[in-house]
């Protein structure tokens, strides 16, 4: 196959670059499952967005305090300033984010210093990503192949000629001028996670394999807030920072108060996992929503309501068991200020790459918005220069139908801290 440019992956890191290539560049985008099978779907929270101008300073300060002022502050700047403007492009493509007397509702969670989280709901994933899909089906320039699985990237002398992928049992070659690796995250790995199965880290496993340069990768996020179920494995039902910043609590097993839950999400999980140390047979603290009437509840988390219910807990008047689990991976493909990795013509966005806006410790709802800064600066950049570039035919022949996963397996726990070891599913 030849096409200008491939999209790996259809979260809103690949639908959002996609969007805004240009309508005469050719554009296949692939997804290993079906086009909503992404993290990005299940994002309940929100998206950050800066108040004005003068909140760019408190946004900088809250993000890197979060993120232990290990972050790169220009990619930190550059998605603030950068973040009205998406908001607004989103709403304009149909997002329905929360209003009153048609201004935009803000919420807030853990490390913010104030509301500023745009939302729908407690399903803004859902709501953005299918918005984003109807567009990416409008556009004439755009073909997506659902169950097909990148398997190889066609690199030769530092430059990127294409992939190989997998549909059908078929094995087929791409030649492109650019390829963007919107693969997400690695939730897949971990036995206990709030991501999709699927997630497996193939974006960076391939990186791996090709020598493209990894960044800050011993930085894993876990959630604190996950609902607890002992026989429940693979992917947990988050209970969203939202709650907490609408004014949750989290309380222990004799309901008393041991953190404050509005703090980063790091510190809050260094707490959990030590008031569960002290209960072995009972590794779970409370959700307390019971300040709150069902309501109040089922129209601010109708998601989250209806998921509790059905497992038996009613948020108005029952304790919710929680514990930490896996929920984001802060290194990924190192990329600059316009999502290029070290290889040229290829490019990462979202959660597969690494910008430094997240430091050691993502602030909530920064990946949504990172996502669509850099997405938007990947497209920027290949429009610019995609008439320079030739498609090269049969440049690279030698390529590989499927994945090693062990290297990246084996480098993920070197790296990770040892807290972590309990919850690896490999
Ligand atoms: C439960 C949950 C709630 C969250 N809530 C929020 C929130 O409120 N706000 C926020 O900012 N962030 C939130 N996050 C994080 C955020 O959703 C993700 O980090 C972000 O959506 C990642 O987007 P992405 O486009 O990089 O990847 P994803 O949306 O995960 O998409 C990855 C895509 O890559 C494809 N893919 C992977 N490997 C291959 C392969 N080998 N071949 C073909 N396709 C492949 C997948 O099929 C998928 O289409 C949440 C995450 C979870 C799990």
């Amino acid at each position: 196959m030849n096409y200008d440019v491939l999209i790996v992956g259809t979260g809103v890191g690949g639908l959002y670059t996609a969007i805004n290539l240009n309508e005469n560049i050719k554009v296949l985008m692939i997804t290993k499952d079906s086009v909503r099978d992404c993290n990005s779907y299940l994002a309940q929270g929100g998206v950050t967005t800066i108040l004005g101008e003068d909140d760019l300073e408190s946004f900088i300060s809250d993000t890197l305090k979060a993120g232990n002022y290990k972050n790169n502050v220009k990619a930190v700047s550059k998605v603030g300033k950068n973040s009205i403007k998406n908001i607004k492009n989103l709403s304009r493509l149909g997002v329905p984010f929360e209003k009153k007397d048609g201004k935009l509702k803000y919420t807030r969670e853990g490390g913010h210093s104030k509301n500023r989280i745009v939302y729908c709901e407690d399903q803004t994933g859902k709501a953005i990503v299918e918005e984003l899909i109807k567009v990416v089906k409008d556009k004439s320039n755009i073909t997506i192949m659902e169950n097909t699985t990148l398997t190889d990237l066609l690199i030769e002398y530092n430059t990127c000629y294409g992939a190989s992928i997998i549909n059908n049992n078929r094995l087929i070659k791409v030649n492109t001028k650019a390829v963007v690796l919107a693969t997400g995250g690695i939730g897949g790995l971990f036995n206990s996670t709030t991501n999709f199965a699927s997630m497996t880290g193939d974006g960076l496993a391939l990186a791996i394999k090709h020598n493209i340069k990894l960044k800050d990768m011993e930085y894993l996020q876990l959630h604190p807030t996950v609902l607890y179920e002992k026989e429940n494995k693979g992917r947990r039902l988050l209970l969203s920072e939202s709650l907490r910043g609408e004014g949750g609590v989290l309380v222990n097993l004799n309901g008393e108060k041991f953190i404050d839950s509005l703090l980063p999400r790091d510190v809050v999980s260094a707490a959990v996992l030590k008031e569960i140390e002290k209960t072995p047979d009972k590794p779970y603290v409370y959700l307390d929503m019971t300040g709150f009437t069902k309501e109040y509840l089922t129209n601010r988390f109708p998601y989250i309501y209806e998921e509790c219910l059905n497992r038996g807990l009613k948020m108005e008047s029952d304790l919710l068991p929680v514990a930490p689990a896996h929920h984001y991976c802060m290194g990924g493909i190192e990329v600059d200020l316009y999502s290029r990795t070290n290889i040229e013509f290829l490019y990462a966005v979202g959660e597969v790459s690494c910008t430094g806006v997240h430091g050691s410790n993502r602030l909530a709802s920064n990946s949504l918005l990172e996502a669509l800064v850099f997405g938007e600066n990947a497209a920027e950049n290949i429009n610019s220069k995609i008439n320079e570039i030739t498609i090269n035919l049969d440049k690279v022949n030698s390529f590989s139908d499927s994945i090693n996963m062990k290297p990246l397996i084996n480098y993920v726990k070197g790296k990770a801290d040892h807290r972590y070891d309990k919850l690896f599913n490999c």
